[in-house]
């Protein structure tokens, strides 16, 4: 059984599932297929009335969505409830806005008129990580609902009770049944399903090892995929930055969600002359950290969310001290039962260093000295990821120009890491391709059917 889980505050496992049987699978594809052909017939207008009531029953349900991702993958219950937030703000949001992004799109031409229309592509499926897991869902489910594409999700093994209760809930509002079909596959039956005609494409988010698998089996079945995958994201500090945003953005953009966020800023590259001021302030902001029971409010940093991203994030600090990495700060074992990370400040790290280019997700910050801002930018693309940055200036002309240099999918200014609705996620490179939320989102598993008609 790999569908487990286990609270990693208490390390208690608390559930199990079994993995989807091959008629549960058949019958999915076959429901998310019938769905598909009767929404090809229907207006938006009644989608969008029931993924507003998504919306409205996510914010009624709010605790009992909360504590169980909390329980499942320790996030702090307060990020937990805000997460439950974003996620009924996503759904109103693809309900509002449908109508407009998926209008026609007329093409001037000559001789003949030219209309784009925006119509379904049919089921797909969706590769969710632990590290939002309803948020993760949302950015897949809430467009294509009002597409007309009926999603399978496959959820991190992590988090199964939350996958569930997402799923529940579509169902509740009464979306019609197929709308959004929870099912725990294990990696073969991924595949199957990305192999089966009824399936036109499939979305993952999550690391380059299970991208390059959902990739690869996408592209041999000719299905269109997108990869919202991993980052080594920069936040630059120019010389002229506002000392006190710099201070109050720093530390979160950092530690927030216990630094497992795919933009969570890894790399903070630092101008000479605010360098030792800087590792003071962020030395003295992780010292403050609160660990403990994430759902205590008072709790600032919560456990990472199972022992197995903790042992692996301790083997990548393990080996950077041993290629001569300097522990500025933490690295030291915490006295709690669960899968707690002592906030981190490592320095002097070389290119040679194993970890100067992988992800370290969990509360580990790498800081860089620079002695000018080109050698900033140069250090901020090198590197496989392109995901997200930050700089960080009070002359916004000045952090502008800077962020437009940097390759990568977003760059912040003066803010860490965000994501909201309207907002395009992704990233170059090895982060992936493709993009999630806003327009550009709602449109990936969309047929962009050319109508050319002659007048005759
Ligand atoms: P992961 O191990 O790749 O898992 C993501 C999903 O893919 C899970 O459902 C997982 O299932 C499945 N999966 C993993 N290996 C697979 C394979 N070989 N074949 C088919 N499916 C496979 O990633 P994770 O550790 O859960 O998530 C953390 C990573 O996600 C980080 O690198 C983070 O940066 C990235 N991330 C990116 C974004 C973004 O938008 N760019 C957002 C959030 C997170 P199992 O759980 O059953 O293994």
């Amino acid at each position: 059984m790999t569908y487990k889980s286990v609270n990693p505050y208490t390390n208690e496992t608390f559930n199990e599932y079994q993995n989807a049987s091959s008629k549960e699978i058949e019958s999915a594809l076959q429901m998310a297929a019938d769905l598909a052909h009767t929404w090809e017939s229907e207006s938006r207008s009644k989608r969008a009335e029931i993924l507003h009531t998504v919306a409205n029953q996510l914010r009624a349900q709010k605790s009992s969505m909360a504590e169980i991702m909390t329980q499942e993958m320790g996030k702090l219950i307060g990020e937990s409830e805000e997460e439950v937030s974003l996620c009924a703000s996503i759904a109103d949001y693809f309900a509002d806005h449908a109508d407009e992004f998926l209008e026609p799109t007329e093409i001037e031409t000559t001789g003949a008129s030219a209309n784009v229309l925006k119509q379904a592509l049919g089921p797909i499926l969706a590769c969710e990580p632990w590290n939002f897991p309803l948020y993760q869902v949302m950015r897949i489910f809430a467009p294509n609902f009002m597409v007309g594409n009926p999603v399978i999700l496959k959820h991190a093994s992590i988090v199964p009770g939350s996958a569930r209760k997402i799923a529940q809930i579509v169902e509740e509002v009464g979306a019609p049944e197929g709308s959004l079909m929870n099912l725990f596959l294990d990696y073969d039956q991924i595949g199957e399903i990305i192999a089966d005609p009824r399936i036109t494409g499939v979305a993952l988010t999550g690391s380059e090892r299970g991208g390059k698998e959902v990739a690869k089996a996408a592209g041999e079945n000719l299905k269109k995929s997108t990869l919202e995958l991993g980052g080594n994201d920069a936040f630059i500090v120019l010389e002229d930055v506002d000392k006190d945003v710099l201070y109050e953005v720093a530390p979160a953009a950092r530690l927030a969600n216990t630094g497992q966020t795919c933009t969570a800023s890894k790399r903070f590259i630092v101008l000479d002359s605010l360098y030792n001021d800087f590792i003071k302030q962020l030395t003295k902001a992780f010292s403050q950290v609160k660990m403990g029971d994430p759902m205590n409010r008072d709790t600032t940093l919560a456990p990472m969310s199972s022992e197995k991203a903790k042992t692996k994030l301790q083997k990548q600090v393990d080996e950077a001290v041993a290629a001569g990495a300097t522990v500025v700060y933490g690295n030291q074992s915490v006295d709690l039962d669960g899968q707690f990370f002592m906030p981190t400040i490592l320095t002097d790290i070389t290119s040679e260093n194993p970890i100067f280019d992988q992800e370290l997700f969990g509360p580990v910050a790498t800081v860089y000295r620079v002695h000018s801002e080109k050698e900033a930018i140069e250090l901020a693309n090198n590197s496989q990821y392109g995901l997200g940055s930050v700089v960080m200036s009070s002359d916004l002309k000045h952090a502008e120009k800077v962020a437009s240099q940097i390759k990568a999918g977003m760059t912040f200014v003066n803010h860490g890491w965000t994501s909201l609705p309207e907002l395009p996620f992704g990233g170059v490179r090895n982060s992936g391709y493709g993009r999630e939320l806003s327009k550009q989102g709602m449109l990936t598993f969309v047929n962009e059917h050319l109508i050319y008609t002659v007048e005759k």
